[in-house]
Protein backbone atom coordinates (compact mmCIF):
# COMPACT_ATOMS: atom_id res chain seq x y z
CA UNK A 1 0.00 0.00 0.00
CA UNK A 2 1.46 3.55 -0.91
CA UNK A 3 1.51 6.03 1.39
CA UNK A 4 -1.99 8.11 -0.34
CA UNK A 5 -3.34 4.61 0.17
CA UNK A 6 -2.53 4.79 3.60
CA UNK A 7 -3.56 8.48 4.40
CA UNK A 8 -6.90 8.04 2.51
CA UNK A 9 -7.74 4.83 4.39
CA UNK A 10 -7.09 6.52 7.72
CA UNK A 11 -8.18 9.79 7.20
CA UNK A 12 -10.76 10.44 3.97
CA UNK A 13 -14.65 9.66 4.53
CA UNK A 14 -15.82 8.77 0.76
CA UNK A 15 -19.24 9.72 -0.95
CA UNK A 16 -21.12 6.86 -1.57
CA UNK A 17 -19.32 4.57 -0.20
CA UNK A 18 -19.69 1.96 2.41
CA UNK A 19 -16.21 2.30 4.39
CA UNK A 20 -15.72 -1.15 5.63
CA UNK A 21 -15.51 -1.97 2.03
CA UNK A 22 -13.24 0.50 0.95
CA UNK A 23 -10.72 0.00 3.68
CA UNK A 24 -10.72 -4.03 3.49
CA UNK A 25 -9.77 -3.45 -0.03
CA UNK A 26 -6.85 -1.99 -2.50
CA UNK A 27 -7.99 1.42 -3.92
CA UNK A 28 -6.43 2.64 -6.95
CA UNK A 29 -4.85 6.19 -6.31
CA UNK A 30 -4.79 8.45 -9.38
CA UNK A 31 -2.17 11.03 -9.55
CA UNK A 32 -2.23 12.47 -13.44
CA UNK A 33 -4.37 12.25 -16.27
CA UNK A 34 -3.76 13.10 -20.16
CA UNK A 35 -6.59 13.41 -23.00
CA UNK A 36 -9.82 10.59 -22.11
CA UNK A 37 -7.23 8.80 -19.91
CA UNK A 38 -6.60 8.62 -15.97
CA UNK A 39 -2.75 7.55 -14.89
CA UNK A 40 -2.44 5.80 -11.40
CA UNK A 41 0.56 6.10 -9.00
CA UNK A 42 2.37 2.71 -10.64
CA UNK A 43 1.92 4.12 -14.00
CA UNK A 44 -1.08 2.65 -15.13
CA UNK A 45 -3.62 3.94 -17.90
CA UNK A 46 -7.43 4.06 -17.84
CA UNK A 47 -10.23 5.40 -20.16
CA UNK A 48 -12.03 7.65 -18.39
CA UNK A 49 -15.24 5.69 -19.17
CA UNK A 50 -17.94 7.72 -16.88
CA UNK A 51 -15.89 10.95 -18.04
CA UNK A 52 -15.07 11.57 -13.70
CA UNK A 53 -18.52 10.81 -12.34
CA UNK A 54 -20.46 12.86 -16.25
CA UNK A 55 -18.52 15.67 -15.42
CA UNK A 56 -15.43 15.75 -18.09
CA UNK A 57 -16.16 17.20 -21.66
CA UNK A 58 -12.70 17.78 -23.46
CA UNK A 59 -10.88 15.55 -21.72
CA UNK A 60 -8.27 16.29 -19.37
CA UNK A 61 -5.44 18.92 -19.61
CA UNK A 62 -7.39 20.22 -22.30
CA UNK A 63 -4.33 22.97 -23.26
CA UNK A 64 -7.23 25.85 -23.53
CA UNK A 65 -8.51 25.27 -20.18
CA UNK A 66 -5.52 24.81 -18.53
CA UNK A 67 -4.55 27.89 -20.03
CA UNK A 68 -7.65 29.66 -19.28
CA UNK A 69 -7.32 28.83 -15.33
CA UNK A 70 -3.63 30.01 -15.06
CA UNK A 71 -4.10 33.38 -17.06
CA UNK A 72 -7.07 33.49 -14.20
CA UNK A 73 -4.89 33.05 -11.79
CA UNK A 74 -2.23 35.44 -12.71
CA UNK A 75 -5.27 38.12 -11.70
CA UNK A 76 -7.40 37.28 -9.09
CA UNK A 77 -8.36 33.66 -8.00
CA UNK A 78 -11.61 34.69 -5.73
CA UNK A 79 -13.40 37.74 -4.78
CA UNK A 80 -17.33 37.72 -3.50
CA UNK A 81 -20.24 38.62 -5.81
CA UNK A 82 -22.19 40.14 -2.02
CA UNK A 83 -22.00 43.63 -3.20
CA UNK A 84 -19.08 43.29 -6.00
CA UNK A 85 -19.01 41.86 -10.09
CA UNK A 86 -16.14 40.16 -11.67
CA UNK A 87 -14.92 39.87 -15.36
CA UNK A 88 -15.20 36.06 -16.13
CA UNK A 89 -18.76 36.05 -14.03
CA UNK A 90 -20.18 38.68 -16.49
CA UNK A 91 -18.96 37.52 -19.40
CA UNK A 92 -20.13 33.79 -18.77
CA UNK A 93 -23.62 34.51 -17.56
CA UNK A 94 -23.74 36.49 -21.26
CA UNK A 95 -22.70 33.36 -23.34
CA UNK A 96 -24.44 30.89 -21.34
CA UNK A 97 -27.79 33.44 -22.08
CA UNK A 98 -26.57 32.97 -25.81
CA UNK A 99 -26.88 29.62 -25.80
CA UNK A 100 -29.67 28.32 -23.37
CA UNK A 101 -33.17 27.85 -24.68
CA UNK A 102 -35.02 31.23 -25.12
CA UNK A 103 -36.70 33.51 -22.73
CA UNK A 104 -33.90 32.05 -20.57
CA UNK A 105 -32.00 35.76 -19.62
CA UNK A 106 -30.88 35.76 -16.25
CA UNK A 107 -28.08 33.69 -14.88
CA UNK A 108 -27.88 33.18 -10.42
CA UNK A 109 -24.96 30.97 -9.69
CA UNK A 110 -23.62 28.42 -6.98
CA UNK A 111 -21.41 25.75 -6.48
CA UNK A 112 -22.81 22.43 -7.59
CA UNK A 113 -25.77 20.64 -8.61
CA UNK A 114 -27.64 20.15 -5.73
CA UNK A 115 -27.06 23.82 -4.72
CA UNK A 116 -28.13 24.85 -8.26
CA UNK A 117 -31.15 22.84 -7.85
CA UNK A 118 -31.86 24.31 -4.31
CA UNK A 119 -31.91 27.50 -5.47
CA UNK A 120 -34.57 27.05 -8.28
CA UNK A 121 -36.67 25.69 -6.01
CA UNK A 122 -36.47 28.59 -3.53
CA UNK A 123 -36.70 30.91 -6.51
CA UNK A 124 -39.52 29.24 -7.36
CA UNK A 125 -41.07 29.18 -4.22
CA UNK A 126 -40.43 32.98 -3.25
CA UNK A 127 -41.69 33.89 -6.67
CA UNK A 128 -45.37 32.86 -6.16
CA UNK A 129 -45.01 34.49 -2.57
CA UNK A 130 -44.54 38.03 -4.53
CA UNK A 131 -47.00 37.00 -7.35
CA UNK A 132 -49.75 37.13 -4.39
CA UNK A 133 -50.66 33.14 -5.23
CA UNK A 134 -49.52 32.57 -1.82
CA UNK A 135 -50.79 29.19 -1.99
CA UNK A 136 -48.33 27.65 -4.22
CA UNK A 137 -45.97 26.22 -2.40
CA UNK A 138 -45.71 22.57 -3.38
CA UNK A 139 -43.57 20.55 -6.01
CA UNK A 140 -44.04 18.38 -8.46
CA UNK A 141 -41.36 15.63 -9.13
CA UNK A 142 -40.82 11.87 -10.39
CA UNK A 143 -40.29 9.47 -9.06
CA UNK A 144 -37.12 8.04 -9.16
CA UNK A 145 -35.76 11.60 -9.34
CA UNK A 146 -32.13 12.49 -8.62
CA UNK A 147 -31.66 16.24 -7.92
CA UNK A 148 -28.98 16.03 -5.58
CA UNK A 149 -28.02 15.49 -1.95
CA UNK A 150 -29.14 18.61 0.03
CA UNK A 151 -31.98 18.45 2.39
CA UNK A 152 -33.92 20.36 -0.49
CA UNK A 153 -32.70 18.36 -3.36
CA UNK A 154 -33.25 14.91 -1.64
CA UNK A 155 -36.83 16.14 -0.87
CA UNK A 156 -37.96 16.05 -4.31
CA UNK A 157 -35.75 13.14 -4.47
CA UNK A 158 -37.31 9.63 -5.77
CA UNK A 159 -34.81 6.96 -5.06
CA UNK A 160 -35.77 5.01 -2.16
CA UNK A 161 -32.11 3.68 -1.67
CA UNK A 162 -30.71 7.02 -1.12
CA UNK A 163 -33.48 9.19 0.09
CA UNK A 164 -35.42 6.66 2.56
CA UNK A 165 -33.84 7.33 5.56
CA UNK A 166 -33.79 10.80 5.57
CA UNK A 167 -37.69 11.40 4.97
CA UNK A 168 -38.57 13.01 8.39
CA UNK A 169 -36.26 15.76 7.40
CA UNK A 170 -38.19 16.45 4.07
CA UNK A 171 -40.39 18.71 2.72
CA UNK A 172 -42.91 16.41 0.42
CA UNK A 173 -43.66 16.74 -3.00
CA UNK A 174 -46.32 15.67 -4.97
CA UNK A 175 -44.78 12.19 -6.93
CA UNK A 176 -45.79 11.33 -10.09
CA UNK A 177 -45.15 7.81 -11.80
CA UNK A 178 -42.56 8.88 -14.18
CA UNK A 179 -42.57 8.12 -17.92
CA UNK A 180 -39.82 5.49 -17.66
CA UNK A 181 -41.21 3.31 -14.84
CA UNK A 182 -40.34 -0.58 -14.32
CA UNK A 183 -43.68 -0.85 -15.87
CA UNK A 184 -43.24 1.19 -18.99
CA UNK A 185 -39.96 -0.69 -19.45
CA UNK A 186 -41.82 -3.80 -19.44
CA UNK A 187 -44.81 -3.00 -21.65
CA UNK A 188 -44.63 -3.62 -25.18
CA UNK A 189 -44.90 0.06 -26.13
CA UNK A 190 -43.30 2.26 -24.43
CA UNK A 191 -44.33 5.31 -25.77
CA UNK A 192 -47.96 4.45 -24.66
CA UNK A 193 -47.22 3.67 -21.26
CA UNK A 194 -44.84 6.74 -20.84
CA UNK A 195 -47.82 9.22 -22.15
CA UNK A 196 -50.74 7.32 -19.29
CA UNK A 197 -47.95 8.90 -16.88
CA UNK A 198 -49.13 12.27 -18.74
CA UNK A 199 -52.50 11.89 -17.50
CA UNK A 200 -51.52 11.16 -13.72
CA UNK A 201 -49.79 14.48 -14.27
CA UNK A 202 -52.93 16.36 -15.93
CA UNK A 203 -55.02 15.20 -13.13
CA UNK A 204 -52.55 16.30 -10.16
CA UNK A 205 -52.42 19.55 -11.96
CA UNK A 206 -55.98 19.86 -12.48
CA UNK A 207 -57.04 19.60 -9.01
CA UNK A 208 -54.06 21.02 -7.21
CA UNK A 209 -52.34 23.67 -9.22
CA UNK A 210 -53.25 26.72 -6.99
CA UNK A 211 -51.29 24.72 -4.21
CA UNK A 212 -47.94 23.91 -6.65
CA UNK A 213 -45.21 26.40 -7.21
CA UNK A 214 -43.13 24.02 -9.83
CA UNK A 215 -42.74 20.89 -11.36
CA UNK A 216 -38.74 19.63 -11.51
CA UNK A 217 -37.85 17.35 -14.24
CA UNK A 218 -34.36 15.51 -15.46
CA UNK A 219 -35.12 16.09 -19.25
CA UNK A 220 -35.08 13.02 -21.95
CA UNK A 221 -33.01 10.65 -19.05
CA UNK A 222 -33.58 10.52 -15.13
CA UNK A 223 -29.57 9.61 -14.75
CA UNK A 224 -29.07 8.38 -11.53
CA UNK A 225 -31.90 6.36 -11.35
CA UNK A 226 -29.84 4.19 -13.45
CA UNK A 227 -29.94 6.13 -17.12
CA UNK A 228 -34.03 5.76 -17.51
CA UNK A 229 -34.85 7.25 -20.77
CA UNK A 230 -38.56 9.27 -21.34
CA UNK A 231 -40.37 8.65 -24.27
CA UNK A 232 -40.12 10.87 -27.18
CA UNK A 233 -42.62 14.07 -26.91
CA UNK A 234 -42.57 13.72 -23.14
CA UNK A 235 -40.62 16.71 -21.94
CA UNK A 236 -42.80 19.00 -24.42
CA UNK A 237 -46.31 18.34 -23.40
CA UNK A 238 -44.85 18.44 -19.56
CA UNK A 239 -43.92 22.02 -21.08
CA UNK A 240 -47.25 22.12 -22.63
CA UNK A 241 -49.43 21.11 -19.65
CA UNK A 242 -47.22 23.08 -16.78
CA UNK A 243 -47.99 26.50 -18.87
CA UNK A 244 -51.48 26.09 -18.76
CA UNK A 245 -51.96 24.82 -15.38
CA UNK A 246 -49.57 28.20 -14.60
CA UNK A 247 -46.91 26.00 -12.67
CA UNK A 248 -42.69 26.98 -13.22
CA UNK A 249 -41.18 24.23 -14.70
CA UNK A 250 -37.63 23.70 -13.24
CA UNK A 251 -35.65 21.33 -16.08
CA UNK A 252 -32.67 20.29 -14.26
CA UNK A 253 -30.08 20.03 -16.98
CA UNK A 254 -26.76 18.66 -14.37
CA UNK A 255 -26.37 15.73 -16.27
CA UNK A 256 -27.30 16.18 -19.76
CA UNK A 257 -26.37 19.60 -20.52
CA UNK A 258 -23.20 20.52 -22.27
CA UNK A 259 -23.47 18.49 -25.34
CA UNK A 260 -24.49 14.54 -23.86
CA UNK A 261 -27.73 13.94 -25.18
CA UNK A 262 -26.21 15.05 -28.45
CA UNK A 263 -27.44 18.71 -28.75
CA UNK A 264 -26.10 21.56 -26.15
CA UNK A 265 -28.81 21.33 -24.06
CA UNK A 266 -31.59 18.39 -23.80
CA UNK A 267 -34.39 20.76 -23.67
CA UNK A 268 -33.57 21.42 -27.47
CA UNK A 269 -34.49 17.70 -28.37
CA UNK A 270 -38.09 18.81 -28.25
CA UNK A 271 -37.70 23.01 -28.63
CA UNK A 272 -38.73 23.54 -24.71
CA UNK A 273 -37.91 26.69 -22.71
CA UNK A 274 -38.30 25.83 -19.32
CA UNK A 275 -38.97 28.54 -16.63
CA UNK A 276 -35.26 27.07 -15.18
CA UNK A 277 -32.49 25.42 -15.82
CA UNK A 278 -29.82 24.29 -13.77
CA UNK A 279 -26.74 23.13 -14.64
CA UNK A 280 -23.47 22.28 -13.15
CA UNK A 281 -21.54 19.06 -13.99
CA UNK A 282 -19.92 20.01 -17.13
CA UNK A 283 -20.24 23.21 -17.03
CA UNK A 284 -16.60 23.73 -16.49
CA UNK A 285 -15.77 21.25 -18.81
CA UNK A 286 -15.09 19.32 -15.57
CA UNK A 287 -12.17 21.21 -14.52
CA UNK A 288 -13.98 22.93 -11.17
CA UNK A 289 -17.28 23.37 -9.54
CA UNK A 290 -19.43 25.60 -10.69
CA UNK A 291 -23.18 25.67 -11.33
CA UNK A 292 -25.77 28.36 -12.20
CA UNK A 293 -29.71 28.46 -12.61
CA UNK A 294 -30.84 30.19 -15.31
CA UNK A 295 -34.34 32.16 -15.44
CA UNK A 296 -36.54 34.25 -17.34
CA UNK A 297 -37.44 37.93 -17.49
CA UNK A 298 -40.83 37.23 -15.57
CA UNK A 299 -39.32 35.73 -12.74
CA UNK A 300 -36.43 37.73 -12.22
CA UNK A 301 -38.79 41.01 -12.25
CA UNK A 302 -41.47 39.62 -9.74
CA UNK A 303 -38.14 39.91 -7.29
CA UNK A 304 -37.83 43.91 -8.25
CA UNK A 305 -38.68 46.14 -5.44
CA UNK A 306 -38.32 48.91 -2.68
CA UNK A 307 -35.22 47.36 -0.46
CA UNK A 308 -38.09 48.19 2.49
CA UNK A 309 -40.46 45.67 0.71
CA UNK A 310 -38.02 43.01 1.34
CA UNK A 311 -38.50 40.93 -1.82
CA UNK A 312 -34.91 40.29 -2.37
CA UNK A 313 -33.95 36.73 -2.97
CA UNK A 314 -32.10 35.38 0.09
CA UNK A 315 -29.43 33.05 -0.93
CA UNK A 316 -25.49 32.94 -1.83
CA UNK A 317 -22.88 31.06 -1.38
CA UNK A 318 -19.30 32.17 -0.18
CA UNK A 319 -17.69 30.87 -3.75
CA UNK A 320 -20.21 31.98 -6.04
CA UNK A 321 -19.56 33.12 -9.22
CA UNK A 322 -15.80 31.78 -8.65
CA UNK A 323 -13.26 34.03 -10.90
CA UNK A 324 -11.40 30.99 -12.04
CA UNK A 325 -14.24 28.18 -12.44
CA UNK A 326 -15.84 31.12 -14.66
CA UNK A 327 -12.41 31.33 -16.54
CA UNK A 328 -12.36 27.69 -17.07
CA UNK A 329 -16.22 27.45 -17.97
CA UNK A 330 -15.53 30.44 -21.09
CA UNK A 331 -13.11 28.26 -21.91
CA UNK A 332 -15.26 25.39 -22.17
CA UNK A 333 -17.71 26.85 -24.35
CA UNK A 334 -14.90 28.18 -26.69
CA UNK A 335 -14.04 24.98 -27.45
CA UNK A 336 -17.37 23.82 -28.24
CA UNK A 337 -17.22 26.50 -30.76
CA UNK A 338 -13.92 26.33 -32.07
CA UNK A 339 -13.63 22.57 -32.24
CA UNK A 340 -17.83 22.41 -33.51
CA UNK A 341 -17.90 19.77 -30.97
CA UNK A 342 -22.04 19.09 -31.01
CA UNK A 343 -21.62 18.79 -35.15
CA UNK A 344 -18.88 15.84 -34.30
CA UNK A 345 -21.14 13.81 -31.51
CA UNK A 346 -24.06 12.58 -34.52
CA UNK A 347 -20.47 9.79 -35.62
CA UNK A 348 -19.64 9.07 -31.99
CA UNK A 349 -22.89 8.48 -31.13
CA UNK A 350 -24.21 6.12 -33.85
CA UNK A 351 -20.64 3.92 -33.03
CA UNK A 352 -21.84 3.54 -29.60
CA UNK A 353 -25.00 2.47 -31.07
CA UNK A 354 -23.81 0.02 -34.04
CA UNK A 355 -21.73 -1.76 -30.15
CA UNK A 356 -24.18 -1.39 -28.21
CA UNK A 357 -26.67 -3.27 -30.70
CA UNK A 358 -23.82 -6.45 -29.95
CA UNK A 359 -24.07 -6.18 -26.64
CA UNK A 360 -27.69 -6.12 -26.33
CA UNK A 361 -27.53 -9.85 -27.93
CA UNK A 362 -25.19 -11.06 -24.84
CA UNK A 363 -27.39 -13.10 -23.05
CA UNK A 364 -27.69 -11.37 -19.70
CA UNK A 365 -28.14 -7.60 -21.14
CA UNK A 366 -31.53 -7.19 -20.41
CA UNK A 367 -32.52 -3.36 -21.68
CA UNK A 368 -29.87 -1.66 -23.20
CA UNK A 369 -30.33 2.45 -22.97
CA UNK A 370 -28.74 5.23 -24.81
CA UNK A 371 -29.22 8.70 -25.24
CA UNK A 372 -26.39 10.72 -27.03
CA UNK A 373 -23.53 9.15 -25.21
CA UNK A 374 -25.41 8.63 -22.27
CA UNK A 375 -25.22 4.68 -21.69
CA UNK A 376 -27.04 2.57 -19.79
CA UNK A 377 -27.06 -1.45 -19.82
CA UNK A 378 -29.37 -3.19 -17.61
CA UNK A 379 -27.89 -6.43 -16.77
CA UNK A 380 -30.62 -9.09 -15.34
CA UNK A 381 -30.49 -12.98 -14.47
CA UNK A 382 -33.42 -13.90 -16.80
CA UNK A 383 -33.68 -11.57 -19.89
CA UNK A 384 -36.38 -13.34 -20.80
CA UNK A 385 -38.67 -12.59 -17.86
CA UNK A 386 -36.72 -9.24 -16.94
CA UNK A 387 -35.43 -11.04 -14.20
CA UNK A 388 -32.70 -9.22 -12.25
CA UNK A 389 -29.65 -10.26 -10.28
CA UNK A 390 -30.01 -11.00 -6.72
CA UNK A 391 -28.48 -7.71 -5.34
CA UNK A 392 -25.79 -8.86 -3.07
CA UNK A 393 -24.27 -10.19 -6.02
CA UNK A 394 -23.09 -6.97 -7.17
CA UNK A 395 -23.15 -8.06 -10.89
CA UNK A 396 -23.00 -4.54 -12.12
CA UNK A 397 -20.37 -3.98 -9.63
CA UNK A 398 -18.04 -7.28 -10.72
CA UNK A 399 -18.43 -6.19 -14.43
CA UNK A 400 -17.00 -2.84 -13.76
CA UNK A 401 -14.06 -4.38 -11.75
CA UNK A 402 -13.55 -6.60 -14.46
CA UNK A 403 -13.42 -3.74 -17.52
CA UNK A 404 -10.37 -2.28 -15.48
CA UNK A 405 -8.43 -5.13 -15.91
CA UNK A 406 -8.71 -4.76 -19.28
CA UNK A 407 -8.06 -0.38 -18.65
CA UNK A 408 -11.38 1.16 -18.56
CA UNK A 409 -12.60 2.41 -15.60
CA UNK A 410 -16.82 2.72 -15.28
CA UNK A 411 -18.96 2.75 -12.40
CA UNK A 412 -22.40 1.29 -11.99
CA UNK A 413 -25.24 1.76 -10.75
CA UNK A 414 -26.84 -1.17 -9.12
CA UNK A 415 -27.11 -3.38 -11.81
CA UNK A 416 -27.08 -0.99 -14.53
CA UNK A 417 -23.33 -0.32 -16.23
CA UNK A 418 -23.21 2.93 -16.80
CA UNK A 419 -21.24 4.32 -19.43
CA UNK A 420 -20.56 8.09 -20.15
CA UNK A 421 -17.21 8.96 -22.27
CA UNK A 422 -15.72 12.19 -22.52
CA UNK A 423 -17.41 14.14 -25.54
CA UNK A 424 -14.01 14.35 -26.57
CA UNK A 425 -13.57 10.43 -27.15
CA UNK A 426 -12.98 9.48 -30.97
CA UNK A 427 -14.92 6.63 -32.86
CA UNK A 428 -12.20 4.33 -32.05
CA UNK A 429 -11.86 5.07 -28.41
CA UNK A 430 -15.66 4.71 -27.96
CA UNK A 431 -15.36 1.48 -29.77
CA UNK A 432 -12.54 0.65 -28.14
CA UNK A 433 -14.25 0.92 -24.40
CA UNK A 434 -17.55 -0.79 -25.72
CA UNK A 435 -15.69 -3.72 -26.62
CA UNK A 436 -14.13 -3.76 -22.95
CA UNK A 437 -17.62 -3.86 -21.71
CA UNK A 438 -18.88 -6.18 -24.13
CA UNK A 439 -16.02 -8.92 -22.97
CA UNK A 440 -16.01 -7.70 -18.98
CA UNK A 441 -20.33 -7.96 -19.40
CA UNK A 442 -19.78 -11.70 -20.94
CA UNK A 443 -17.14 -12.88 -18.61
CA UNK A 444 -18.66 -11.93 -15.37
CA UNK A 445 -22.29 -13.20 -16.51
CA UNK A 446 -21.71 -15.79 -18.48
CA UNK A 447 -19.70 -17.95 -15.68
CA UNK A 448 -21.17 -18.75 -12.78
CA UNK A 449 -19.76 -17.06 -9.13
CA UNK A 450 -17.48 -19.37 -6.89
CA UNK A 451 -17.27 -16.48 -4.32
CA UNK A 452 -20.36 -14.04 -4.77
CA UNK A 453 -19.85 -12.35 -0.77
CA UNK A 454 -15.89 -11.37 -1.66
CA UNK A 455 -17.88 -8.08 -2.94
CA UNK A 456 -20.61 -5.46 -1.69
CA UNK A 457 -22.82 -3.80 -4.36
CA UNK A 458 -21.49 -0.18 -5.25
CA UNK A 459 -24.48 2.56 -4.51
CA UNK A 460 -23.60 4.86 -7.18
C1 LIG B 1 -25.39 14.97 -10.37
C2 LIG B 1 -26.74 15.57 -10.43
C3 LIG B 1 -27.16 16.53 -9.51
C4 LIG B 1 -26.32 16.91 -8.31
O1 LIG B 1 -25.14 17.53 -8.67
P1 LIG B 1 -23.94 17.63 -7.60
O2 LIG B 1 -22.94 18.46 -8.29
O3 LIG B 1 -23.49 16.22 -7.37
O4 LIG B 1 -24.48 18.24 -6.38
C5 LIG B 1 -28.39 17.13 -9.68
N1 LIG B 1 -29.18 16.79 -10.69
C6 LIG B 1 -28.82 15.86 -11.61
C7 LIG B 1 -29.74 15.56 -12.72
C8 LIG B 1 -27.60 15.21 -11.50
O5 LIG B 1 -27.26 14.26 -12.36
Amino acid sequence: MNETEMKDKQFVWHPFTQMKDWVSRPQMVISAAQGIKLIDTDGNEFYDGVSSLWVNIHGHRKAEIDQAIVEQLGKVAHTTMLGLANIPASQLAEQLVAVAPPGLTKVFYSDDGSTAVEVALKMAFQYWQHKGKTGKQKFIALEQAYHGDTVGTVSVGGIDLFHRVFKPLLFTPVHIPAPSCYHCRLSSDQAVCGMQCVTVLEQVLAEHHEEIAGMVIEPLVQAAAGMLMSPPGYLAKIRELTRKYDVLLIVDEVATGFGRTGKMFACEHEQVSPDMMTLSKGITGGYLPLAATLTTQAIYDAFLGDYADKKTFYHGHSYTGNPLACAAALANLKIFREERVIEGLAAKIAAAAAKLEQIGKLAHAGDVRQCGLIVGIELMQDKDRKAPYPWEQAVGARVCLQARKYGLIIRPIGDVVIFMPPLASTVKEIEEMLDIIHRSIQEVTERTFINSDSLQPTDL
